[in-house]
């Protein structure tokens, strides 16, 4: 017999899941989402290293139509004041079939929707009640439906609802005083930048991050600014700070701007039931500062789709072994990225840009900063 899953939350985790699953045709799977409908109108980008991208090859991710896509060559660092410090050549990663790609957040949803929309979705669906029944789960949801399955994989996000069901230990996610500002623009709102390449400006406890995010030259544009309330009283007022350190920037606050407040979870914690797995921002949430939050979710369900495929014994323990040594790598540089884009000294700033120009230029040194994380 067919094993049934239950994946709840259909984000760019459960989707994924939901895809390989599907391709297989050895499972019964639902995806069980809270919402009534999947953002499909949200413009913001989104980077996707060549980690992710080789796996979604294997879903026909290139089935996307490429005036939806943009393959970056490189990354320009700047200081705030737009003066350049030194690049990063992307196309160094890149292997034959898989390049470093950004996109609309709402075009990959649209992609991995695409196969499992009317058959293996559900939506406005919570989890009321979990118990074990001969050996399995059994899941009521607060319409009164039910559904009894082999595997439950939490994929509901940072702030899951599916673990406390499931586990004693709480593993609350911590706001990093900090938060992300972002919106899409037409133009280069005057900036002295190369539209065609990631462009980063790093500014006192601030760091902007600009990319196109298709070939009809519009542009993501992200400010991460640290903050210590979850929800600015005002917008353009908590601006000021950054514009006050270049001036050119108050064109690109004119746009029609959005805020949201950084969480990551500080801790691992394994699943406590052989039946229920985490994955995506679920099993550990990041910080956006190294681009890996949806690259984490695509490798963790791709992984945990492999173990359940190849019925490895104890597929819980080698998951989690697997799953956080390769969270850790992605969060010791996140956080570190976190603390170097934002330093408020000025002479801290110098002797990092001096660092960022000599280590940059070392191959060795790239390929273990970053070549550990994209060539997984
Ligand atoms: C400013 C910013 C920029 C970022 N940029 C990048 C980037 O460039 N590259 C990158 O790789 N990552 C980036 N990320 C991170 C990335 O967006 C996330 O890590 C990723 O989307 C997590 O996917 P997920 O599927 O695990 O969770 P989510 O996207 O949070 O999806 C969870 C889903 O579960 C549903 N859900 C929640 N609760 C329940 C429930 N109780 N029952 C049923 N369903 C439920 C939700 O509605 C949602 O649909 C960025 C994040 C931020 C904040």
């Amino acid at each position: 017999m067919k094993k049934k899953i239950a994946i709840i939350g259909s984000g760019i985790a459960g989707l994924t899941l939901a895809n390989f699953l599907f391709k297989d045709k050895n499972y019964e799977f639902m995806v069980y989402e809270k919402n009534e409908s999947l953002p499909l109108d949200e413009g913001y980008g989104i980077q996707l290293s060549i980690n992710s991208i080789r796996i979604l090859n294997k879903i026909n991710f290139s089935k996307i139509k490429s005036e939806n896509l943009y393959h970056p060559k490189a990354i320009d660092f700047y200081d705030i004041q737009n003066k350049k410090i030194c690049d990063l050549d992307l196309t160094q990663f890149n292997g034959n079939k898989h390049e470093y790609t950004t996109l609309q957040r709402s075009t990959l949803i649209e992609f991995l929707k695409d196969d499992i929309y009317t058959q293996h979705l559900r939506f406005g669906k919570k989890i009321k009640e979990v118990s074990e029944l001969k050996g399995k789960v059994l899941i009521k949801f607060d319409d009164n439906t039910n559904d009894l399955v082999d595997y439950v994989i939490g994929a509901d996000g940072i702030f899951s609802n599916t673990r406390t069901f499931f586990e004693k230990k709480t593993n609350k996610p911590v706001f990093k005083n900090a938060l992300a500002i972002r919106t899409i623009l037409n133009s280069k709102s005057g900036l002295d930048i190369d539209q065609s390449k990631i462009s980063l400006m790093m500014g006192k406890n601030c760091h902007l991050v600009i990319y196109p995010i298709n070939k009809k030259k519009e542009l993501n544009f992200v400010c991460i600014l640290r903050h210590k309330k979850t929800v600015p009283d005002n917008i353009k007022t908590l601006l000021e700070k950054v514009v006050i350190q270049n001036p050119n920037l108050e064109k690109v606050f004119e746009e029609n701007l959005k805020s949201w407040p950084l969480f990551a979870t500080s801790k691992m914690l394994p699943s406590s039931n052989s039946k229920v797995f985490y994955i995506g921002d679920a099993f550990n949430g990041f910080l956006p500062t190294l681009a890996q939050g949806a690259g984490q979710s695509i490798e963790s369900a791709y992984e945990l789709f492999k173990l359940i495929k190849d019925e490895r014994g104890n597929i819980q323990n080698i998951y989690f072994q697997e799953r956080s040594k390769r969270a850790k790598i992605v969060r010791r540089r996140s956080n570190f990225n976190f603390f170097t884009f934002h330093l408020s000294s000025k002479f801290m700033q110098i002797i990092r840009n001096f660092f960022m120009k000599f280590l940059l230029k070392r191959k060795s040194f790239v390929n273990s900063y970053l070549g550990t994380v994209y060539k997984n």
